[in-house]
């Protein structure tokens, strides 16, 4: 067995604790060598993993959860690809990126996709884990001989190969970038393709905008559209759908098949989005292992069994089971509102509101949510969604029409969350002044939030030490920690890894029906938006210039009237019932689209 420690060193604090995972470790105190100590600079521990018998002790010992020990097979050890220094994250081979077709990449965060990126884009060269010697190019070819990957690095080591890379977090581009859509748009624009892509992706009509006023969609799909535009021969797009609606996650899935032929360029995406992901990718890579401490690149697959495998929790080449238990979206259509014995928590007439400033318009059908319902809101940016909930708030007045029952307590989520959207420094102190319950350990919330979140686990850090999705589960705990009748999410999933979306739908529910309230989540991953949610209204009309909010309906009623607009069909996986969108022409689109059956016919 070979061991890999891990020391999280954000966490490890010496100052602050009393050392107990130095002093109780048994070969400290057994033997001559040791197996974990202070660093020279005193500011972390180290463990030596040739000494360190994986006791596990000083992992228990440890009040900051800053260690993490796993044994690992010996014959794992001649496929590392990377580590980022002593007891660092450590990668295991890298998925097999060949021409021929789209590789997809799913995985939970921390477990090195990014690093995978950094690598196979030339940002970062692979050390085998020798990060104290790293070794040169030849040497790197010789351990990689033999596997899918070898051709693609042997031109990434003789310097033939140019990438283009859409990185993960837009709001670090939004912070470097200056300018005007069209300036940056016709820098990126080595190919000549200024006019088709960003007609295709939908930013035709934001070109004279500076970057800085762009929100979180329209940042996306100028970054995608900039790589699509960039003369390279392998393209990389680190989750390139979130902020992006239904109509522009199919639109630029579209426009990366278009404009990238990928028999002749290599193209990666990583994506949690699994229905997105499945219609864009030709192949699949899982990278599986524990987050945070190491990652294994899978084989490739074919795209729908290795979506299937992924969920399954077990990959059949590799002969291993990657999760304990099989994901299981609850994918039913079946009309899931419940019986308005209850009095509604909201309930609307038919509304109109005007803004005669920026002249949009939009027309409400009426509607009611009643204690424990989650409505479901699918619709692009700028459609009135918020206009609609300031008029349920009170906030904005309607022109016309009436909210019969509305309420001011609302908790709210906003799409982008960045640590300035929260009050205090430390997680603990924002989930405290949400709810004392969120942070005292024997209470319900504690238990079913703040731990199943895995919040439990970072109560002191600081939120400017938290990646995207640890922020993006932090406020969504803050906002539904919070005393309120109604909790709106919008975009709860950006950032998050499937398992956590899961966990994330899953508590949206348990809260709103435990609290008899009721939830808005605006959500865009079809597959979690019909596992949280028991009706759908859709936002139909024109970005800006006007909307339609029609009455909230069935998922299945309500996923067709969206389907339909976009001219999409979705059918069920035969084998495990997610949902998967048909190829434009095929005979099943045909086939159902004759019939009016955009959703998951039976
Ligand atoms: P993913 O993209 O799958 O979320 P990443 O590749 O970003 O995963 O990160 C994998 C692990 O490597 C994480 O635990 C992260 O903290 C760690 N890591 C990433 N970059 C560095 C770095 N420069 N130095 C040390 N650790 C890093
Ligand atoms: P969404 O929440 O779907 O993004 P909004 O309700 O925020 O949509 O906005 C819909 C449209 O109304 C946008 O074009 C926005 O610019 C415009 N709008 C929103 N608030 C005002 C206002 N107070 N005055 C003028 N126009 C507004
Ligand atoms: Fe020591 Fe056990 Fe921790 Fe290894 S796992 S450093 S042997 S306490």
């Amino acid at each position: 067995m070979t061991r890999v420690a891990v020391i999280d060193r954000a966490f490890c604090k010496p100052d602050k604790c009393s050392l107990e995972c130095i002093r109780f470790c048994p070969v400290n105190r057994s033997r001559k060598v040791k197996a974990i100590e202070l660093s020279a600079d005193g500011k972390h521990a180290v463990i030596n993993e040739n000494t360190c018998i994986g006791c596990g002790i000083c992992v228990k010992k440890c009040p900051f959860n800053a260690i993490s020990i796993v044994n690992l097979p010996d014959e794992l050890e001649k496929f590392t690809v990377h580590r980022y220094g002593e007891n660092m994250f450590k990668l295991y081979g890298l998925p097999p990126l060949t021409l021929g077709g789209i590789l997809g990449v799913i995985g939970r965060n921390g477990s090195g996709k990014t690093t995978t990126v950094k690598i196979l884009s030339g940002q970062l060269k692979p050390n085998l884990g020798n990060y104290a010697n790293p070794p040169d190019w030849d040497k790197i070819l010789r351990a990689f001989r033999g596997t899918e990957v070898n051709a693609y690095l042997q031109k990434l080591a003789n310097g033939s190969l140019k990438t283009a890379v859409k990185p993960q977090y837009i709001e670090a581009a939004r912070r470097v970038l200056k300018g005007s859509v069209r300036e940056l748009l016709e820098k990126a624009d080595e190919r000549g393709l200024l006019k088709e892509v960003v007609e295709k992706t939908g930013i035709s009509g934001i070109m004279g905008r500076d970057v800085r006023e762009l929100s979180g969609g329209e940042l996306q799909k100028l970054l995608v559209s900039a790589v699509l535009m960039k003369n390279a021969d392998a393209y990389f797009f680190d989750e390139p759908f979130s902020y992006l609606d239904v109509r522009e996650r199919v639109r630029v899935a579209s426009a990366i098949r278009e404009f990238l032929n990928p028999s002749k360029v290599y193209v990666m995406i990583v994506e949690h989005d699994l229905m997105i992901l499945d219609y864009v990718s030709d192949y699949i890579a899982v990278l599986y292992g524990e987050p945070g401490v190491y990652g294994i690149a899978s084989k490739p697959y074919g795209v729908r069994s290795g979506v299937n495998f992924y969920l399954e929790g077990y990959l059949p080449a590799e002969n291993i089971r990657i999760r304990k238990e099989p994901i299981r979206f609850r994918i039913s259509v079946a009309d899931r509102s419940k019986h308005p014995e209850e009095y509604p928590i909201l309930k609307w007439g038919n509304l109109w509101k005007a803004y005669p400033s920026s002249g949009f318009k939009l027309i409400v059908e009426e509607g009611e949510v009643h204690p424990g319902e989650v409505l479901g809101i699918l619709g692009p940016n700028g459609i009135g969604k918020s206009t609609f909930i300031s008029m349920l708030a009170n906030v904005v007045k309607p022109d016309k029409g009436e909210v019969l029952v509305g309420t001011d307590k609302i908790s709210y989520k906003p799409q982008e969350v960045s640590p300035s959207i929260f009050g205090f420094e430390t997680v603990k102190d924002n989930l405290a002044s949400a709810s004392k319950d969120a942070v005292d350990p024997t209470t319900w919330l504690y238990d079913e939030l703040t731990r199943r979140l895995g919040l439990n686990k970072m109560l002191d850090r600081n939120v400017r030490e938290l990646s995207g999705g640890e922020l993006q589960k932090l406020a969504v705990a803050v906002t539904l920690a919070r005393d309120a009748d109604v909790y709106l999410l919008d975009e709860p999933s950006a950032y998050l890894d499937v398992e956590e979306r899961i966990s994330v739908a899953r508590l949206i529910r348990r809260i709103v029906e435990e609290k008899r309230k009721a939830a808005i989540v605006v959500e865009h991953d079809l597959l979690l938006q019909n596992y949280v949610s028991d009706k759908i209204m859709v936002f139909t009309g024109r970005p800006g210039v006007e909307g339609v909010a029609l009455k909230p309906t069935d998922i299945r009623t309500g996923f067709n009237n969206l389907l339909k607009q976009l001219d999409i069909t979705v059918r069920r996986d035969h084998e495990t019932g997610r949902p998967r969108i048909n190829k434009p022409g095929s005979y099943l689109d045909r086939e159902q689209k004759s019939r009016g059956e955009y959703y998951l016919p039976d």
